[in-house]
């Protein structure tokens, strides 16, 4: 008898240590979890902070950002992990503050990539609005009134997947025309809002925490490391693009360089001669510039050059070539205008440059200049090296008979001609 009961001690006291050890198990394996994520977002944060691209200024404030969205997804599973498993009501807000700033940061990472004027997020009343309600719920209805771990980690996913939604329309540079990394991006959220589902289901379906941490620890992995890598191959890809505009634009005056003209004006000759279509140039050169420079200094004949590309500029269409050829020499290419089209406009640009005048304000007078234009329609037989060879005789032309005119070379051969 006094065996059974001693049996029966031992047993309920079995079972004590082993719910006890069961219970230090899943915890020790919890917090394990949430080392990884810890880790991962550490790194991750490092990455960013040590980035070479963040000393590109355009890129520097979405780095900070990135690294805004790993530095607090690391704080906010430090702090639930300090506090697991009796978190008390200041753990549970900032936690589940953090966790919501964490998506904030990623939002205006993509906003301010896409947009570099894009309000701070500290400005933001809406960031504000949605940390203090979320707080107010979590201490109120969720924690003093009804206290229910489940219910607030619902709250907080529903909180985070809605951000997460807003984010999406920041990711494509231009509306409506996603890049092969953008895609990536996107992609990445997509995952992030799928796996907010997931847990959500998970959370309804076994009703129980820590089936619902093991799915939330390895969501935030995949979605750490998806997110590192669409952002940074992002970064790469900005990155080149820039590196590509740099070497076709010329630095002074924004417009095309030499190396960009010559590679579209002779794809534009080709396709000019296939489809039928005339294509004209005009090189022009701004007359007696040496002595801008002499009398007013090198400044004030930079500030001549980008005056009078404003003015090619505003002059020209959206499907005209216009680049810088040399020193103050400009070449524009216009296909779908012949020669007489080709001739009115360098005429009304001949005409907008006299009237124009460069403020010099130092010297309170102002720069007044002229330009010299040659035109030619480009022929079938001619490479586009003959074509801008015909142009320039037009430009010396224009030169030799008194400056501030257009002249006109015609091409010994105008097969174009004959068959339009
Ligand atoms: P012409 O009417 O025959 O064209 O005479 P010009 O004085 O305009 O031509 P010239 O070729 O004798 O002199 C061109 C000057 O343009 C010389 C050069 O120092 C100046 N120049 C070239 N590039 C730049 C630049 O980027 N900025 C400034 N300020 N001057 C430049
Ligand atoms: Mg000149
Ligand atoms: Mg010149």
């Amino acid at each position: 008898m006094q065996g059974a009961i001693l049996n029966k001690k031992h047993c309920a006291t079995c079972a004590h240590i082993y719910r006890r050890v069961r219970l230090e198990h899943t915890t020790q394996a919890i917090i394990s979890y949430i080392g990884v994520v810890v880790l991962l977002s550490v790194a991750a944060s490092g990455i960013y902070l040590f980035s070479p691209v963040k000393h590109i200024k355009q890129l520097h404030t979405p780095t900070r950002y990135f690294m805004g969205y790993y530095t607090c997804t690391a704080l906010a599973f430090v702090i639930f992990s300090a506090a697991f498993p009796n978190p008390n009501l200041l753990s549970i807000i900032v936690t589940n503050s953090f966790f919501a700033l964490s998506f904030y940061f990623l939002k205006y990472g993509f906003a301010s990539r896409k947009n570099p004027d894009y309000k701070p997020l500290y400005k933001d009343p809406i960031v504000y609005t949605n940390l203090f309600v979320l707080a107010i719920i979590m201490a109120g209805p969720l924690y003093a009134i009804y206290d229910s771990v489940l219910l607030r980690t619902a709250l907080i996913t529903f909180n985070c997947a809605i951000i997460s939604l807003t984010t999406l329309k920041h990711i494509a540079r231009v509306d409506g025309q996603r890049d092969s990394s953008e895609n990536l991006a996107y992609f990445s959220i997509c995952v992030g809002i799928a796996l907010s589902a997931v847990m959500f289901l998970t959370l309804v379906i076994y009703s129980d925490a820590f089936t619902y941490l093991s799915v939330l620890v390895v969501a935030q992995s995949v979605l750490n490391i998806l997110l590192l890598g669409s952002t940074l191959s992002l970064f790469l890809s900005d990155l080149s693009a820039m590196y590509y505009q740099e070497s076709i634009t010329d630095e002074l005056t924004g417009l095309y360089n030499r190396r960009f003209f010559l590679r579209r004006a002779s794809q534009e000759t080709n396709a000019s001669f296939r489809y039928k279509f005339p294509v004209s140039i005009i090189l022009c050169d701004i007359d007696n510039f040496k002595k801008v420079n002499d009398n007013y200094g090198h400044l004030v004949g930079d500030h001549v050059l980008q005056a009078f590309s404003k003015l090619l500029k505003k002059c020209t269409r959206e499907s005209d070539v216009l680049a810088r050829f040399g020193g103050e020499e400009f070449i524009i290419m216009l296909p779908q205008t012949d020669k007489n089209g080709a001739y009115v406009l360098a005429e009304r640009m001949r005409q907008e440059t006299e009237a124009l005048s460069v403020g010099e304000s130092k010297k309170a007078q102002d720069v007044k200049f002229t330009a010299s234009f040659g035109v030619t329609t480009c022929t079938s037989n001619n490479s586009i090296e003959q074509n801008i060879h015909l142009v320039d005789e037009a430009l010396y032309s224009a030169k030799e008979s008194g400056k501030n005119r257009v002249i006109i070379t015609e091409a010994q051969e105008t097969n174009l001609d004959d068959s339009l």
